[in-house]
């Protein structure tokens, strides 16, 4: 039976690349890779577009209201989809994901983020969390050498912990970070919960 897969990392893990490759390694041997990118994302529009300059045109640009089994029909011999910024999915999109590789047998590899800027599951990730066969991490590295699990949101060279989970604006940017960055640089300047264990501690 075939398999959901879900690979996530931080921003900067490669992911982009990484859907870009496994596209093309089906498709330039004569297989049918089919490129999905959720519509939420606004970044490249039509397009999945990598950190370092890579880009391909995706195949279906998926509206959250969108069912995409309804796509699937208008496509014979599918070998598998691909799926981009996978976050963005909607739980009924991940539902889908499920009929579609265990009944109709296609196997479906998603990337995305796991995070938000806050350290929040996205909808579209835990929903894949829950229904994913393979889940695999993919590295980023914060500026300290770690690991990355993180992405703190830069506005006007500041980070910040309030706003939405989807950011439309050109001024922002996104740092990967390792928890303990994370903790000193987002959490403890910023989120009351956090200052008041952290104060706890230091009296004790
Ligand atoms: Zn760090």
């Amino acid at each position: 039976m075939a398999k959901l897969y879900f690979n996530y990392g931080a921003m900067s893990a490669g992911k982009t690349i990484d859907v870009i490759t496994t596209a093309y390694k089906y498709n330039s041997r004569g297989m049918k890779a089919i490129l999905i990118k959720p519509a939420l994302d606004t970044k490249g529009n039509n397009k999945v577009t990598s950190r370092i300059g890579i880009e391909k045109e995706v195949d279906i640009l998926l509206k959250p209201e969108e069912s995409l089994i309804d796509y699937l029909k208008m496509y014979d011999n599918i070998t598998c989809l691909v799926i981009d910024e996978s976050q963005f999915l909607t739980e009924k999109q991940v539902c889908e994901l499920v009929i579609i590789t265990k009944i109709l047998d296609i196997p479906v590899v998603c990337f995305g983020l796991k995070v938000d800027f806050k350290g929040n599951l996205f909808p579209g990730s835990a929903a894949l969390i829950r229904y994913a066969d393979s889940l695999k991490e993919m590295v980023a590295i914060c500026d300290c050498g770690k690991k990355a699990r993180f992405n703190a949101r830069k506005i006007n060279g500041e980070y910040v912990y309030d706003g939405g989970q989807v950011y439309i604006g050109e001024d922002e940017s996104y740092d990967p970070m390792c928890e303990t960055c994370f903790l000193e640089k987002v959490l403890l300047p910023n989120s009351l919960d956090f200052q008041k264990i952290y104060k706890k501690i230091k009296e004790n």
